[in-house]
């Protein structure tokens, strides 16, 4: 009896170290579940003191990072990125970084980010053997290419980002985004003729990263989201005459900061956005001739911004409601704006970290 009880213990201990090994490697699962979603499509605008960090949390639960802001400052930028990454949007994991264009404020935490959030792929507009406008390119770019294991993915205009899209079906839209310019190249200029496209007034050809900057045009059904980067003057002019081949959009980041060598009105209202959001700094970007060329655009519902422009007067600036900082730098709490797009795509809302947010409808125009 005493041999038979011996060996039934030792069998209970076998199946109780086989479950709890069972259950450890149940739990990467239980945190991959932690990361799934409620179907709507988010948007954080990452307050990066006029540098840009946008997260995209897809309706599948994909999490998509297009920028990182400044590097350096004590690991400002680098940490109100994870905070939002992981404490707001709940994900524990990056699955696509991107970066628009290689200048310091948009690819500045890139390579230090995988030291904080795993990072499952690198996408970019293809790394350049130099870079005139930054004497540390060098050294910065070897970084980024030990960070990304020299695997980052080089994108062309036309190209599509292979999204996660949710198996059931029900009627659903897809996610879609379409690579619309890179390294200077756009797509082809087809579409209905642009009636805005005489409005051009060329300005001095920048030679600068700015112009070969990675745009992205996401859709949700009915919805449209346009970011550029910090795409200049002539070649949004270029992409966008005679014919507009990007339709409307209904969420617009503004580009470029709102610096006014970028915003193009030829681009800008062609688009008509229904709602825009300026990743500005205190004193850079949100320049009064760009407020002024939107304030033209008949869809035009609200603008958003990261930052009040301090030296600007507050009477032409977006109200206080639709402005997440209002400091300067030195005393800035770095709160985001949030946009989240309902899973048919007909609405969607904007929310000012810590304040209510609004609705808008997606316009029925496409
Ligand atoms: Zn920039």
């Amino acid at each position: 009896m005493n041999g038979l009880r011996m060996v039934e213990q030792r069998i209970f201990r076998v199946l109780a170290t086989v479950l709890a090994m069972a259950a450890l490697l149940w739990l990467p699962r239980n945190s991959v579940l932690a990361d799934e979603k409620n179907g709507e499509l988010d948007i954080y605008f990452i307050d990066v003191e006029g540098g840009a960090a946008t997260l995209l949390v897809t309706p599948a639960g994909e999490s998509i990072l297009i920028d990182s802001g400044y590097p350096d400052y004590g690991g400002r930028d680098l940490n109100r990125i994870v905070r939002v990454v992981k404490e707001v949007a709940g994900r524990s994991r990056i699955d696509k970084a991107i970066v628009s264009h290689w200048h310091l404020d948009h690819y500045g935490n890139h390579a230090a980010l995988v030291s904080k959030v795993p990072v499952t792929a690198f996408y970019d507009r293809g790394i350049p053997e130099d870079l005139a406008e930054d004497k540390g390119f060098p050294e910065r770019i070897a970084l980024y290419r030990a960070a990304t294991q020299n695997k980052s993915t080089a994108l062309s205009p036309g190209d599509k980002l292979l999204l996660k899209n949710a198996e059931s079906g029900q009627g659903a839209p897809q996610l879609t985004a379409e690579v619309i310019t890179s390294s200077g190249k756009t797509i082809p200029n087809v579409g209905p003729a642009n009636p805005f496209a005489r409005e051009h007034v060329a300005k001095p050809e920048d030679t600068s990263d700015n112009a070969r900057s990675l745009s992205l045009l996401f859709k949700l059904g009915d919805f449209a989201f346009l970011t550029c980067g910090d795409l200049t003057w002539n070649t949004e002019h270029r992409l966008m005459s005679p014919h507009n081949p990007i339709g409307q959009v209904d969420l617009f980041m503004v580009t470029h900061h709102g610096l006014d060598v970028s915003n193009n009105p030829v681009l800008v209202k062609a688009i008509e956005p229904v709602a825009t959001v300026t990743c500005n700094g205190p004193t850079k970007g949100g320049m009064l001739p760009v407020l002024k060329t939107l304030e033209t655009i008949p869809t035009l519902k609200a603008q958003f911004q990261l930052h009040r422009n301090i030296k600007l007067g507050d009477e032409v600036q977006p109200p206080p409601h639709r402005i997440a900082n209002s400091s300067d730098t030195a005393e800035c709490k770095g709160h985001y704006i949030k946009a989240s797009v309902s899973p048919d795509g007909k609405q969607f809302r904007i929310q000012v970290e810590g304040k209510q947010p609004e609705m808008f409808e997606t316009l029925l125009r496409r």
